[in-house]
């Protein structure tokens, strides 16, 4: 595993857009005129809503008040697991799974979180983009490996492709169990957990960016925002801050051309 220093990392900071009704994220790294992205934070409850109602009312969101005017949207119904889903080769209709991949232009692919990480993946030599829901059970499983693979199959190389880690619960309030611990490589507690007071907090973005650069990505060509969603659950949404009143966030990529 290799170390990641903060030194080598980038720092994304987000602009905060208040368009119409809700509050979107944009990452000035991302900006490009190929790409539209984002992270749109929806402030009312929504765990109650099922698979099909959530994705209704994203894709609303992306049509209409985002004014993406996508050909297509994928999104995932997600089970923390590390499976992928290259979105250009199943048939439209439910997705089971924790990431989305597409090389196809107007295809829009989102995925949610409410402290879970939402990883960015955009090679636009190549013209694929990609977006995993990072939460612990997931990485642990894979998914940051596996988002990898199914762009490498689509013709990018980590090398050459920019990432995203956003706003997530930081390890200023993820206090994790040894059960959560076990899961992990030895290295990675070392390296990414530590001890406050009576508790053991995780920094889960750090493991993310540690198991990209194993793969082959670019340090420099990783950012993260620091943002911590449950110290900032007023603007963004936490789970673990509010329970299943937090809301939701909706991140999202498009090839435009
Ligand atoms: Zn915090």
């Amino acid at each position: 595993m290799h170390p990641v220093s903060k030194a080598t990392v980038r720092r994304a900071v987000p602009t905060f857009g208040a368009g119409p009704g809700r509050t979107r994220l944009a990452y000035p790294d991302l900006e490009n005129p190929k790409l539209a992205h984002g992270v749109v934070v929806f402030k009312e409850p929504t765990f109650g809503l099922d698979y099909r109602e959530w994705v209704n009312r994203a894709s609303l969101e992306l049509e209409t008040h985002l004014s993406l005017n996508p050909r297509s949207i994928a999104i995932p119904h997600q089970t923390h697991s590390a499976r992928v889903i290259d979105v250009d080769t199943v048939p439209c209709g439910e997705l089971d799974g924790d990431g989305v991949v597409t090389a196809t232009p107007l295809t829009a692919i989102g995925i949610s979180v409410s402290d879970c990480v939402p990883l960015f993946a955009v090679d636009l030599q190549e013209g694929v983009v990609g977006l995993a829901h990072c939460g612990w059970r997931g990485v642990a499983g894979g998914v940051v490996e596996e988002l990898l693979g199914v762009l490498g199959a689509g013709g990018s190389d980590p090398a050459r492709a920019s990432f995203l880690i956003g706003a997530a619960i930081g390890p200023c309030c993820y206090e994790v169990g040894e059960d959560l611990l076990a899961c992990f490589t030895a290295e990675e507690v070392r390296k990414f957990s530590r001890s406050m007071g009576r508790g053991v907090f995780f920094d889960l973005k750090g493991v993310v960016a540690s198991r990209l650069v194993a793969c082959g990505a670019r340090p420099g060509k990783i950012s993260i925002d620091m943002s911590c969603t449950s110290c900032k659950k007023y603007l963004l949404s936490s789970y673990r801050a509010d329970g299943r009143d937090c809301g939701r966030m909706l991140a999202f990529l498009m090839l435009t051309e």
